[in-house]
Parts: structure tokens; C-alpha cells; sequence
């Protein structure tokens, strides 16, 4: 792997690779549930199993193109801004970021509890599986020239990595899970008028959506690797 341009958005990742919850004057979206999980342990364990089945997934995907896996160094929690550093940078509250400098995955975990219990467990694993495509896009050495590159990338990525557990068998989604993965993506689109070209842009929605559904229906081969 080669540091490559990837080196240098870290600072852009981490202002802007975030999940936000709906917003709160939103209207609960049809098949949106509350799945009753409410402790921090119980989420921190459905996180580690969504971690070790990204992990499976990816070691099973560099094995099968002969190269070799390293896996993500470490995924943390935290409570308060500042609490963890990316390099030079402290990681500000209500994110989830994936690290270049350091290769770990950080998310404040308060926030992360709220928007699971919001929009249900199967988002986790979107949440999860983002941020886990950052890391594999910085081992292949993914290059391009826009965020919303990187960030529609990795959506189709997470998707991927969900649809293809789905059909192996690892992964068992619930009725609505599907419609939760929707409403997840279009709650985190960027705002309309937002430039496609700017430096924090994710996507809209839909783009997102799309880009989830293709990844998740037809595996890696949709996400231009
Ligand atoms: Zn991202």
C-alpha cells in the first residue's frame, strides 16, 4: 500500500465523515422501529459483531484477489470531544470517523446509542461498514479527486459488505431492516444547494441510497474498484 492522496483528507474525513440521526422534528419514516436496545454494552457488542464480520468479509475478499489482509488496527468509543486524537487532531462529538494517521475506527458512543435506538440495528452496520470502506479504500490505495468520490465509494462498499453477508449466510436482516438502510441514508444526505464539488460532500439521499442499493445488490463490482 502506498500513503497516496488518502494521506491528506484526513482532515476532511474527519470534519465531515459523520452518520447524523434524523433530525428530531422529522417524521418517523414508514418501517422505521425502535428495536428496544437501549445499553451501551448491548450496542457495543452488536458493534463488535458488525466488526468482525467486516473483518471476515474484507480478509475474504483480498484472499480471493491474492493479496495480503491487514486488519483495521482498532475500533474505539468515546464520550467527549478531544477524548481521541486522529494524528494532530482531536475528534469532535456526534461522529463516527474513520483514521488514516492512526487506522482506527472512533465514534462517540452516546451519539451512536441514540441514532441506533432512532433508526433501528440494521444502520449499525452501515454505520460500521462506511467506515470499515474508508480503512480498505486507504489499504488498496483508492485514489480520487472528490470527497463525494471517496464517501459514494464507501457507501457502495458498505453495501456490498452487508448484501454479500446477507446471501453467505453471515448476516440475517430483519423485515424493515431494508427500509431502516433507506431512511438511514436519505436522513444523511447532504443538504440540498450543497455543492457536489465541496470539500465535506457526501452525497444527497438519493445518491447515497443508490449507491448503498447497487453495492447491495450487485456486490463490489457496482462500487468501481
Ligand atoms: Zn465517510
Amino acid at each position: 500500500m502506498r500513503a497516496g492522496p488518502f494521506a491528506a483528507i484526513v482532515a476532511i474525513l474527519l470534519a465531515a465523515c459523520f452518520v447524523e440521526p434524523p433530525r428530531d422534528n422529522a417524521p418517523p419514516s414508514p418501517g422505521q422501529q425502535e428495536d428496544g436496545t437501549t445499553s451501551i454494552e448491548e450496542f457495543e457488542a452488536d458493534l463488535n459483531g458488525a466488526v468482525n464480520l467486516a473483518e471476515d468479509y474484507w480478509a475474504a475478499q483480498f484472499q480471493a484477489s491474492r493479496q495480503r489482509f491487514v486488519p483495521l488496527r482498532s475500533v474505539a468509543a468515546y464520550r467527549r470531544a478531544g477524548e481521541v486524537a486522529c494524528g494532530q487532531q482531536a475528534i469532535p462529538e456526534n461522529n463516527a470517523v474513520y483514521c488514516p494517521a492512526g487506522d482506527f475506527i472512533a465514534y462517540d458512543v452516546d451519539w451512536a446509542v441514540v441514532a441506533f435506538q432512532r433508526i433501528g440495528d440494521a444502520f449499525l452496520y452501515y454505520l460500521l461498514g462506511h467506515e470499515y470502506a474508508h480503512a480498505i479504500q486507504a489499504r488498496l490505495g483508492v485514489s480520487h479527486e472528490f470527497t463525494i468520490q471517496f464517501e459514494l465509494q464507501a457507501d457502495c462498499m458498505a453495501g456490498a459488505y452487508i448484501g454479500d453477508s446477507v446471501r453467505s449466510g453471515g448476516l440475517r436482516l430483519d423485515d424493515g431492516d431494508l427500509e431502516e438502510f433507506r431512511a438511514g441514508l436519505i436522513a444523511v444526505g447532504d443538504d440540498p444547494g450543497q455543492p457536489w464539488f465541496a470539500p465535506e460532500s457526501h452525497g444527497t439521499g438519493e445518491q447515497r441510497y443508490e449507491s448503498f442499493a447497487s453495492g447491495y445488490s450487485d456486490s463490489l463490482g457496482a462500487c468501481g474498484l
